[in-house]
């Protein structure tokens, strides 16, 4: 029995300013990426309170990977989906672009909606790693490229993927919030978002079993 958390906008923008201060005296990032579609709308949320006072916008690059494939497609009032076996890369960053030609040496923040068995985190931040291994390589450069990771919800329970052991001890890895393992209904997925957010108002805690 799988337990539905419906969170609203509301919710998702202030739990992105809670963690901005945080993020932004810790990891101090200078790129985000987002994992799309779910770290979109958060990686946008988080660069306005990222933003300094005269400084300039931290850059957003996305990249789409895609582990779950939806089973309730067409069928109203199941938004559940299944996972994947693995992950897929359906887009990754440009590095024609200002903010992505040199990776080396930047403080980099990856955003994603919500880490749930960890594989596609785990998928971003190794092949992430391999990106600056070959620009580093090629450039002849050495400086420590630091990534951390941002989410809104982080299921406790036991993880598929692994993240590097460097980045949990130095507490490069914030989650807003731990949730328990349930299935979470952002209001971007919501096909009537007053009925969502009326049934987030009803209780933000268990609504429904499925
Ligand atoms: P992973 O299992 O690799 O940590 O998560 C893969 C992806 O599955 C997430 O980025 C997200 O798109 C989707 N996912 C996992 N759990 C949930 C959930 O509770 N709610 C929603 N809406 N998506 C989820």
């Amino acid at each position: 029995m799988v337990q539905r958390v419906y969170v609203t906008y509301n919710d998702v923008h202030k739990l992105c300013l809670e963690a901005s201060h945080k993020i932004l005296t810790d990891f101090k990032p200078e790129l985000i990426i987002a994992i799309g579609g779910g770290g979109y709308i958060p990686a946008r949320i988080l660069r306005s309170f990222l933003k300094q006072p005269n400084g300039k916008n931290i850059s957003i690059q996305a990249i789409g990977l895609s582990l779950y494939e939806n089973l309730g497609a067409g069928e109203p009032g199941s938004p559940e989906e299944q996972p994947g076996k693995e992950v897929v890369r359906l887009q990754w960053l440009d590095f024609s672009s200002e903010s992505t030609k040199h990776l080396i040496g930047k403080n980099i923040l990856i955003v994603d909606e919500v880490d749930d068995t960890r594989t596609t985190l785990q998928y971003a931040v190794q092949e992430l790693m391999k990106d600056v291994e070959e620009q580093a390589k090629k450039l002849g450069r050495s400086e420590k490229t630091n990534f951390s990771i941002f989410v809104l919800h982080n299921k406790d329970k036991p993880k598929k993927g692994e993240l590097p052991e460097e980045m949990m001890t130095a507490g490069r890895y914030l989650a807003a919030q731990t949730t328990g393992d349930e299935w979470i209904c952002y209001p971007w997925e919501a096909r009537d978002i007053d009925e969502h957010d009326k049934l987030a108002a009803e209780s933000h805690s268990v609504k429904e079993q499925v």
